[in-house]
């Protein structure tokens, strides 16, 4: 370890850092993962991420960046190196696109784009706080992602540094993008999931043709390349939203409602339990059991109406001021710490199973299978969520503290998700808590052309080794404080 902290100290012009507290600190993320790095590298500028992934592999030891570490399932958490991309932190702006350095946490991009009447539309609950790196990383998206999609869907290009420390900027380069179409060409998309929203795997869906194939570093949880620069979408602001927010007696009612309600083409549909809503300082009545909020964000009035003939539960709230739609979308973003709030320390089962999607016909059918694992393994759950991607994230409450229990239960639910057609991660990504499921997720086959892509970037296995890629099994390790 030592040669490796000399070594990087002599070339890196920006800092190196390998003391205890260091190390601590980026051992965790929002994860329930605990992993300790060797060494903390914050590069300065290009030349320093190309010669640390060098000097890793020279001195067979791994690359993982990192953005804010907000990730849920320990993707920026490794045992070698760590990159923190933080002074890559510029904004550029024109009309329809942001040019942002990926250190750069989203807050600041959305302040820019504030000022110019202009949004990205991938926005994760966690708000501001996340980095651009990390949402190109784990393929986020959010609320809105129902009308605007993920981030896969909003970024045209991107540069990056492979595993062999070139630079590369794609879809520009030709010759890498013709390399990755053949590679990807013989991918079987029946096995893809029938979702609107996939954070699991490479997209080589996604890669119809040569203008695509950046889409493949978005969501590799860099482990395909580190991510520089990326060339976003932005769109103007839309001249008036409205949010309701309606209550029902019954979960599956509301499931099925969703359904009907997504054809009223909204910018959003959520679902959260009473969890949530007993947070929220408003008077529900007594029998509810969950809410949906329900945004548009053009043709409100046609929207309203056909919104309340489809409709089955009750409307409690109907807001038309940006102020008071700010508010009320706190409280669904706040879903994650209300859960957490509500579980006592010692019954928190560590989120493995928190974000997987069905096609939105089989809605009503997920709820079904989390009742399935809660009866059979004397769990609770809360639940909130991107209802109208079928996208639920869910908390276990359990008073037992058996690991082979909760790999069980995972493998379990993730093979009545696969059946539907669904996805085991929709959004958060596979990290530790979900690699060894992807082969099961897209079969043999395709996991081949996934290691093929793999071997095409990173063929030493530098960058964040043991995602995605791997034939360990990572879901019950280096759990902390279990
Ligand atoms: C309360 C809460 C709510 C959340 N809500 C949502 C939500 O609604 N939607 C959603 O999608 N996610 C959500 N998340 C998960 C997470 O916040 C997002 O996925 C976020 O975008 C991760 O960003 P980060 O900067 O923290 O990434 P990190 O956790 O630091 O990293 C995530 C992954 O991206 C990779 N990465 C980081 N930078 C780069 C780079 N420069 N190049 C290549 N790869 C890179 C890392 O290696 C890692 O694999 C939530 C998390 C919390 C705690």
């Amino acid at each position: 370890m030592e040669k490796l902290i000399t070594k990087l100290k002599d070339v890196i012009q920006g800092n190196v850092f390998s003391e205890k507290e260091f190390r601590e600190f980026y051992s965790v993320d929002s994860s329930s993962y605990k992993l300790i790095p060797k060494v903390i590298v914050i590069p300065k500028n290009e030349k320093d991420v190309i010669n640390t992934i060098k000097i890793a592999k020279k001195m067979k030891t791994s690359v993982t960046v990192r953005g804010a570490g907000t990730g849920l399932v320990g993707s920026a958490l490794n045992t070698g190196i760590i990159l923190d991309l933080k002074n890559f932190d510029s904004i550029r702006l024109n009309n329809s696109h942001a040019i942002v350095g990926t250190g750069a946490i989203k807050g600041m991009l959305d302040k820019k784009l504030a000022k110019e009447k202009k949004f990205f539309p991938p926005n994760p609950s966690i708000g501001s706080f996340c980095s651009v790196g990390g949402m190109l990383g784990n393929n986020s998206s959010g609320s809105r992602s129902l009308k605007y999609g993920s981030v896969i869907d909003n970024v045209e290009e991107i540069t990056f540094i492979d595993g062999n420390g070139k630079k590369i900027t794609l879809p520009k380069n030709n010759k890498i993008s013709n390399n990755l179409i053949k590679i990807t060409e013989s991918i079987d998309c029946k096995k893809f999931p029938n979702v609107t929203k996939n954070s699991s795997g490479y997209r080589a869906d996604k890669i119809k043709t040569i203008k695509d194939s950046h889409k493949i570093i978005i969501g590799s949880e860099g482990t395909l390349g580190i991510i520089l620069s990326a060339k976003l979408k932005i769109l103007s602001n839309p001249k008036k939203r409205i949010l309701f927010v309606v209550e029902y007696d019954s979960i599956t009612k509301a499931a099925t409602n969703c359904i009907e309600i997504n054809k009223t083409n909204p910018s959003a549909i959520e679902f959260v339990d009473k969890t949530t809503f007993d947070q929220i300082n408003c008077k529900f009545e007594k029998q509810s059991k969950c809410l949906l909020f329900v945004e548009y964000d053009e043709n409100i009035k046609t929207s309203e109406k056909l919104l309340k003939k489809l409709i089955t539960g009750k409307i409690v709230k109907k807001l038309q001021t940006e102020k008071e739609i700010s508010k009320w979308w706190r409280y669904r973003d706040s879903s994650l710490h209300y859960s957490l709030k509500s579980i006592k320390k010692e019954k928190r089962i560590p989120h493995l199973i928190e974000d997987a999607a069905v096609p939105l016909k089989y809605f009503p059918k997920l709820f079904e299978i989390l009742n399935k694992i809660n009866k059979k393994y004397k769990t609770k759950s809360i639940v909130y969520g991107h209802a109208g991607n079928g996208n639920v994230h869910v908390r276990l409450i359990s008073d037992r503290k058996n690991l082979g229990i909760i790999k069980k239960m995972a493998t379990e639910y993730f093979d009545d998700i696969i059946k539907l057609g669904g996805t085991i991660t929709a959004e958060h990504g596979d990290g530790l808590a979900r690699s060894e499921f992807i082969k099961k997720q897209y079969g043999t086959a395709n996991y081949q052309i996934f290691r093929k892509i793999k071997n095409y970037f990173d063929p030493a296995n530098v960058l964040n080794p043991g995602k995605i890629i791997t034939s360990k099994s990572t879901i019950i390790q280096n759990l902390e404080n279990f």
